[in-house]
């Protein structure tokens, strides 16, 4: 595992965890947001091994989808990849990654880890958040439609000492998931514009969530 390296001073780094199972216009768009906005050096991206919360269902080979998430983000300068969860065995904790981060870039360094705002009230809840809000901020992308307010208030309501840690970002036209797109593929219908052209055809070429799928 390599940790990109950059000399460019305060560091500003996004982490944009995920299972890319497979990675689509909605992580996309979500990550060169939460650059353009936070003035980020660079997103990194990084693919789950095999994650603690989806651990019920059989998830595509690790590698996989980091090639295919390698494949999506090669065309942007700001985006990198980071294979620190693939190569880990077992499942792994989004402290343990951060750390690695924080490690390699140092104490100077300031860490946003890059989320679906669905998601950062369940992580509020993860094991060992206390340690985790020390390490980082959260950047919690919505829709726009989405009730700003509220969710600013339900953040509030399960912590106030982590609250000015999370920062929402207004992302558009994001009704894309891999849930929907795997879907998709099962039945047969297109997936075209809603991740880039290459991972299409990586998804093609390997046969990917057609047939007997494992997925739900
Ligand atoms: P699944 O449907 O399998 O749950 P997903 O589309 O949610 O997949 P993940 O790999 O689970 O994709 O998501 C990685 C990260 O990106 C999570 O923080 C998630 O909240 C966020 N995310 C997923 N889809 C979007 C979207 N359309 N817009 C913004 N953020 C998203
Ligand atoms: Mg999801």
């Amino acid at each position: 595992t390599r940790i990109y390296c950059s000399t460019q001073k305060p560091l500003k780094i996004g982490i944009m965890g995920g299972t890319f199972d497979p990675v689509h216009y909605g992580h996309l768009v979500t990550a060169e947001a939460a650059s353009d906005l936070f003035s980020l050096s660079t997103v990194i991206f990084v693919p789950s091994g095999r994650p603690p919360h989806k651990r019920a269902f059989s998830v595509t080979d690790p590698w996989e989808r980091y090639g295919m998430t390698e494949l999506a983000t090669c065309s942007n300068l700001r985006f990198r990849m980071c294979d620190i969860e693939v190569c880990r065995p077992g499942y792994s904790y989004t402290i343990d990654t951060v750390r690695a981060f924080r490690t390699a870039y140092g104490e100077e360094a300031e860490l946003y880890f890059i989320t679906g705002a669905d998601a950062i009230l369940e992580i509020m809840t993860w094991h060992r958040i206390d340690e985790l809000m020390k390490e980082c901020h959260f950047i919690a992308a919505y829709r726009p439609g989405y009730d700003r307010e509220h969710l600013r208030d339900a953040v509030e309501q399960m912590s106030r000492d982590f609250s000015q840690r999370i920062h929402l970002i207004e992302v558009p036209a994001l009704a894309i998931s891999s849930t929907d797109i795997r879907r998709r593929l099962q039945e047969g219908r297109t997936i075209k514009y809603l991740l880039p052209e290459p991972v299409i055809h990586r998804i093609a070429e390997r046969g990917l969530y057609v047939g007997s799928g494992t997925h739900e």
